[in-house]
């Protein structure tokens, strides 16, 4: 008999659990509303808002200056679905990888990394990916689901409380460059970068924030008619479809001609510059064909070229190319007024570098 009652509430509890709403989904006004609905005040709105984006409470009872009866309101009809930083890794140099569980188990990582003088949070934008890139650690996991703007919002946070607690200063830069591609779970991300840039939220610039993408041509050319102020870079990794699509296989539908015109009609329309990721193989892209065709392809705007290291993966399919194919493309790019850097790993030692990410733990 106790196990039937048992049984009941259980299933009541799960019951009322579903019919809970994620509070985090609603905006200002709908919770202004909410408010009213209830013969509150709406200004209550207001204050439950900044306890949810500016001061990131996790759960109601923190919301100190709201009454009991309103907190216990908020308890019976909705959640605050938070991540939860399962796993904190810290590298020797310096470089800290967050595994962080989302509210229904699965995992997504993001990396703090920090310099003399900056912390970069390197954040996920999916669980897994839908793309295929051959070198890339996290194309081996499926993708899962894209990642709710709550879910960007709160990798930022937990990385800014980090940088505070270990680094004495907050964040000040973002790259969408962690799991997933962020063009494919597009609204999200935006409505992520709103909600961090946005005084209400944590009030960052947005020329401090890059979204990093494989190239995918509509959603380009979506950004920059919506006139986003944040950066643009292109996963590039070669500038000839034959190889691109050898080594990235969705360049045969997203081919160069496509990426190439979405990103001339992004510079057009914002005038700001682009920035290309690379990395320089051996015997697959290290000749100089590859890099006359690199500077063929950028010399349309303002350009930069990151020369990425490569970090192994597997099997050694994919050799990182010699210094001496690295300084072939350094000195070409340079000549043609190509801005390029030489860009070293951080977070090696912990598998938290570029294309790394791969739920290992
Ligand atoms: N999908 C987005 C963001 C995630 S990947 C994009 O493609 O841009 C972030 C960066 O890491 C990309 O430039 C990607 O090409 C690079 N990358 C992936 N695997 C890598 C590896 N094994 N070594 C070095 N860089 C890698």
């Amino acid at each position: 008999m106790a196990g039937f009652f048992y049984l009941i509430n259980y299933l009541c509890a799960v019951e009322i659990a579903k019919n809970k709403k994620d509070i985090r989904a609603f905006t200002k006004e709908q919770l202004r509303e909410f408010f009213t609905s209830q013969g509150d005040q709406a200004f209550r709105g207001n204050q439950v808002y900044e306890w949810l984006w500016q001061k990131s409470a996790h759960s109601f009872e923190e919301m100190t200056n709201i009454s009991k009866e309103t907190r216990q309101l908020l308890e019976d009809n909705f959640v605050i679905n938070h991540i939860k930083v399962d796993q904190m890794q810290r590298s020797s140099d310096g470089t800290i990888k967050n595994a962080v569980r989302l509210h229904d188990n699965l995992v997504v990582e993001s990396v703090l990394i920090p310099t003399k003088t900056r912390t970069t949070a390197c954040v996920s934008s999916q669980v897994g990916c839908s793309l295929d890139c051959r070198f890339c650690a996290t194309s081996r996991l499926k993708r899962m689901r894209n990642l709710n703007p709550d879910e960007i919002y709160d990798q930022v946070v937990a990385i800014d409380n980090e940088s505070r607690l270990y680094f004495d200063r907050p964040l000040t830069n973002i790259v969408f460059m962690g799991m997933g591609e962020p063009l494919m779970n597009y609204k999200n991300v935006l409505k992520a970068i709103d909600k961090i840039t946005s005084p209400e939220g944590l009030g960052m610039s947005p020329k401090r924030i890059t979204v990093s993408t494989s190239g995918v041509p509509k959603m380009i050319r979506k950004m920059a008619d919506e006139e986003v102020r944040f950066n643009l870079a292109v996963s590039l990794h070669s500038a000839i479809d034959e190889i691109r699509t050898s080594i990235m296989p969705f360049n045969a539908t997203f081919t160069l001609t496509d990426l190439r015109a979405a990103l001339e009609y992004w510079y057009e329309k914002t005038k700001s510059r682009i920035t290309y990721e690379y990395v320089v193989w051996e015997g697959i892209n290290d000749k100089q064909k590859d890099v006359d065709a690199l500077v063929n392809f950028c010399k349309f705007a303002p350009s930069k070229v990151n020369l990425i290291e490569y970090n192994p993966i597997d099997d050694g399919e994919f050799r990182q190319a010699s210094n001496s194919a690295i300084d072939l493309y350094v000195n070409i790019l340079e000549r043609n007024g190509i801005i390029v850097t030489v860009r070293r790993s951080r977070g090696k030692d912990i598998d938290a570098a570029c294309g790394q990410l791969a739920n290992k733990s």
